[in-house]
């Protein structure tokens, strides 16, 4: 019999005519042929709700209580959805984490899923009835009660259709679809039909908050096809899959991270093991870090900065304090009235011009860039909060995301067809790690050079004019990071073809003496080093990892970007190869 999991948000069980509603979805899902289960969220705002009591009693509670305490949320919406179940006439049974056995690690409010057993929910659905399960909740392997983030009930939700291999797995919001942005901030947003598992983990990782991302590193790595669609009402919703909506778009969606934070160690030794003395003592606090950015040293001196969430500031400055103490770095700086504007797209990675349209699109919009990120299928800048909900108008705009691409496959989810799931073998292996990391490949690429704008005027239209010239100049960019400036000036490096380089630096000369920015560094060859695979964001050690066994090996990093599939770093040309086999003993366990 084909199983089906259907997970209800908070919206859509926020009072008793929404549960029955819900119910009766459910009910009917049944009767037209399936096993049923539910993952549910806590009610309306009620998590939010528990969040704020505790606030009133203390600043800092202790993470153990703050999952006791949000774990009843879920715990009061399983049991009345249960009650509507019955009172429709059939069979249900509510489930709390820990009786479902969704055992996680302990990081208390941000656990990761280590095994899920089937066999409880097997019996209960094999007896005819509707199985409830609470969204968001596990435990430990000492009973205490954890929690899987703020959201985590999606990834409940997708863990069980992993698990139990479903047939289908359909999200249930107040939304009936992702959008290429967030409907609410922007009104022009256009429903998507589908989306990609790639683009979707970036996206919930940069801030669409409509999928939590965990949830969709688990799809991705067991083909579980989603449907995000309304609870209100019956239309078709979006299908996250392993296609994207139209493969030659460059942009398919964007999004605003609000709640950012930028922290600065400056006067950091410029020298191999910094970044690891660093974030090593922000993972052991489970802070995921994005937007690391270090500046290029000059005189054996860099600046390093990175973007936290605005909840993790205290927790970071006191990492940062700790690691500036034993560098023995000037001081740390932090600034939170910043967000962060970001661009997704597969099409990006075989396209040129995409940064420079974000730029120019930003600069007519006379917003100013903070600091700059890309990897192969996003681009990220940082801006002052005020300017953010401009920022996110004006780069939707300059895709036109509003519209619908030409070449979109746009199969209706209806007539979609499921994912492949691959063999049968392979699934279980993989079932075997659960959330844990897995690399898929380890790479090297070592014909790039890369060019760096020494000062750059900290204002806005300086990026936009540097890399429309360098385009115009034909000249293909890959990487581009902007460092977090002084004195309102920033420095801008990028990575080019090694055979490019002598032309670009030309090109940036004369732009220097325009511009009066400079002086112009550089190194014809530079190895580029990927380390791409599943969770590589979320797990805060693979940073680590990387920078550790480049540490050990005396290998200084020169550039880095992390997003949600690969963490990239730039090293001296001479240590290409060195580098590459360092990282694949250090990852060799998750392969
Ligand atoms: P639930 O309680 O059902 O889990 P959430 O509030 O977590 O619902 O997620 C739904 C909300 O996500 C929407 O109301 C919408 O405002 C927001 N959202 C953010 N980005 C996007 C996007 N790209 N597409 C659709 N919705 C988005
Ligand atoms: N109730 C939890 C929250 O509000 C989990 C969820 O809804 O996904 O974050
Ligand atoms: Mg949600």
């Amino acid at each position: 019999m084909p199983l089906i999991v259907q997970k209800f948000g908070g919206t859509s069980v926020a009072d008793s005519q929404k549960i029955l509603a819900a119910a009766r979805k459910a009910v009917r899902a049944q009767q037209e042929g399936n096993q049923v289960v539910m993952v549910v969220s806590a009610m309306g705002h009620n998590t939010d709700l528990l969040v704020d009591l505790a606030a009133q009693i203390t600043d800092q509670p202790p993470a153990r209580e703050m999952d006791m305490l949000l774990s009843t949320g879920e715990q009061v919406s399983v049991a009345l959805m249960a009650m509507a179940i019955h009172s429709l006439g059939h069979e249900a049974i509510s489930l709390t984490g820990a009786q479902i056995g969704i055992k996680t690690d302990s990081t208390h409010t941000k656990a990761r899923i280590q095994s899920i057993s089937t066999e409880r929910m097997r019996q209960a659905l094999d007896a005819g009835k509707i199985v409830i399960a609470a969204g968001f909740q596990g435990i430990d392997e000492d009973f205490n009660i954890t929690t899987l983030g703020r959201g985590g009930s999606d990834t409940t939700a997708v863990a069980l259709a992993a698990v139990l291999q479903a047939d289908a797995c359909e999200i249930y919001t107040d939304v009936d679809g992702v959008y290429t942005t967030d409907p609410r901030v922007l009104p022009e947003a256009r429903h998507v039909k589908r989306v990609s598992y790639d683009e979707m983990l970036e996206l919930a990782s940069l801030g669409a908050g409509v999928m939590h991302n965990r949830s969709i590193e688990f799809a991705k790595k067991f083909s579980v096809p989603i449907h995000v669609r309304t609870s209100f009402s019956d239309v078709p919703g979006t299908m996250i899959t392993a296609l994207p909506e139209a493969p030659d778009q460059p942009v398919g969606g964007a999004a605003l991270a609000k709640n950012e934070a930028r922290v600065t160690i400056r006067g950091v030794p410029d020298k191999p093991g910094t970044s690891l003395a660093i974030f090593s003592k922000i993972a052991e606090r489970a802070i995921s870090v994005d937007m690391i950015v270090q500046d290029v040293g000059a005189d054996g001196i860099a600046d390093l900065s990175f973007t936290v969430l605005k909840d993790d500031l205290r927790a970071t400055l006191a990492a940062a304090e700790e690691a500036r103490a034993e560098l023995g770095a000037e001081g740390v700086v932090h600034d939170d009235e910043v967000a962060k504007v970001s661009v997704v797209g597969l099409g990006m990675a075989n396209q040129t011009g995409v940064a420079e349209r974000m730029f120019r699109a930003l600069a007519d919009a006379g917003v100013n860039i903070l600091m700059i990120t890309t990897s192969e299928i996003k681009i990220s800048v940082l801006v002052a909060r005020s300017q953010a909900p401009a920022a996110l108008k004006a780069v939707h705009q300059a895709f036109g995301l509003d519209k619908a691409p030409a070449s979109a496959t746009g199969a209706s989810p209806a007539t979609s067809v499921k994912t492949p799931r691959g063999d049968a073998v392979a699934i279980v292996s993989r079932l075997q790690k659960m959330e844990e990391l897995s690399i898929d490949d380890i790479a090297l690429d070592e014909s790039q050079a890369r060019l760096t704008v020494g000062v750059v005027p900290d204002r806005p239209g300086v990026a936009a004019h540097i890399f429309e010239a360098v385009a115009a100049g034909g000249i293909f960019v890959d990487m581009i990071v902007q460092s977090y400036g002084r004195d309102g000036q920033a420095k801008i490096s990028f990575t080019v073809p090694a055979d490019q380089y002598a032309k670009g630096q030309k090109l940036l000369e004369k732009l220097a003496a325009e511009f009066q920015c400079g002086p112009i560094s550089g190194s014809p060859k530079v190895a580029k080093l990927s380390v791409s695979g599943i969770g590589m964001r979320s797990h805060t050690q693979v940073a680590i990892r990387t920078f550790r066994c480049l540490a050990e090996s005396g290998i200084n990093v020169d550039l880095i970007s992390t997003s949600e599939v690969r963490v990239n770093v730039v090293v001296d040309g001479r240590h290409g190869q060195k580098a590459l086999a360092c990282l694949q003993q250090a990852f060799a366990d998750c392969r």
